[in-house]
């Protein structure tokens, strides 16, 4: 050997593709590619991000104690068992870090969230891969991957790119019959969007386990992807964990300020869940109206399916977007090559996209 090998499974991680975030010069750019929201943060998160420009020699608080505090408020927790972390991302890392040696597999759906398979292949872990039905995670067919060898079960509730979820009477039934060994994860990163009663984001899990943890995040409905804020909710045991490996300073002082700010703001959360209520309703149908097949979503995205007829695909819609200053989020790295995922919008981006996907339909 004469230079440096990573680790095994570091060199079969295909590195994450963030969305595509400019547009052909001259022409404006309406970035739909990310789940980022129209309406930006809360002033006050803003104004409490600029006052953390005063005092940026000192280190933040390594536990986050005022964030943690704000959101145990909020949701109803205990402020003990919430970690923060550089957004969800970070959290579903030290998960994996946590609970995955060289040869123990891990489980997640079949169009489940990139980033698991990358934490997974990091600590040298197999990635085990259930199908879906219609897009959905199948509690059974998770349940039928599980093996001796099975310690972490990820699973997005609601999933990006698909949009769809799965009632918490299901997740129930696959925490009763995962051993009490495996660690579920529940992230919840749209959460806050969901307009279901059979829904729920498995705070209530969490509190009566030893072996579920529910991540959340601030770069969604609360604006703040910039800042990389996310957190998670656990048992004593896996948050000790969690504690024990992390940087002793993960979240910035200027993260822990916005997002205090934010969590408090409960008007401004309402206007983001209205918007997209009306917003996430008159896309899905209007698309629809165009003869193209949108799956359900509860969250703030839809997945379109394209034809794949020559000059209908999905590959020719995105590239005919793109030219007008749309883009979308291409989601073939997820086996969905005849889709498009796009984020809801605001009210000239939702239908400026209707618009453009009408005249290219028509076109011969
Ligand atoms: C966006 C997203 C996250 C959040 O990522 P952050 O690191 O908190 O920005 C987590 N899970 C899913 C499924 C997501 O789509």
């Amino acid at each position: 050997m004469n230079k440096p090998l990573p680790k095994t499974g570091v060199m079969d991680i295909a590195a994450y593709v963030p969305g595509r975030s400019t547009a052909p010069a001259g022409v404006k750019l309406v970035k739909l590619s990310s789940n980022e929201t129209p309406l930006g943060p809360a002033e006050s998160a803003k104004a409490a991000f600029v006052h953390t420009a005063q005092k940026l020699e000192d280190y933040p608080d390594g536990q986050a104690t005022e964030l943690r505090q704000a959101i145990g408020l909020k949701h109803g927790l205990n402020p003990d068992n919430i970690v923060c972390g550089a957004g969800s991302d970070e959290l579903l890392s030290l998960l994996a870090n946590c609970y995955l040696s060289p040869g123990d597999e891990a489980i997640y759906s079949q169009h489940g969230f990139l980033v698991y398979k990358i934490a997974i292949l990091a600590n040298g872990a197999v990635p085990v891969v259930a199908p879906e039905v219609d897009h959905t995670a199948s509690v059974d067919a998770i349940l039928e991957c599980v093996t001796s060898k099975t310690r972490i079960v990820f699973l997005a509730n609601p999933n990006n790119p698909t949009g769809t979820y799965i009632p918490i009477d299901e997740v129930r039934r696959l925490h009763a019959e995962l051993p009490k060994h495996v660690v579920l994860v529940l992230d919840a990163a749209y959460a806050e969007y969901v307009r279901r009663n059979d829904y729920e984001a498995g705070i209530e899990l969490v509190s009566s386990s030893s072996n579920v943890v529910m991540t959340r995040t601030f770069s969604k409905i609360y604006g703040l992807a910039a800042l990389r804020i996310g957190w998670c909710y656990g048992p004593a045991n896996i948050i000790d964990a969690l504690n024990r490996i992390r940087g002793p300073f993960n979240v910035s002082a200027a993260a822990i300020a916005a997002g205090t700010a934010a969590i408090e703001d409960h008007s401004h959360l309402e206007n983001a869940i209205r918007h997209n209520d009306a917003w996430l309703a008159w896309t899905s149908k209007a698309l629809n109206d165009l003869g193209l097949t949108v799956t359900p979503s509860v969250a703030n995205f839809v997945l379109v399916h394209f034809p794949e007829t020559k000059g209908k695909t999905a590959q020719e819609a995105d590239e005919y977007l793109v030219q007008r200053g749309f883009v979308l989020r291409a989601v073939g790295a997820y086996g969905l090559p005849n889709a498009l995922r796009m984020t809801i919008g605001n009210e000239e981006a939702n239908r400026g996209v209707v618009a453009a996907l009408s005249e290219f339909l028509d076109q011969s």
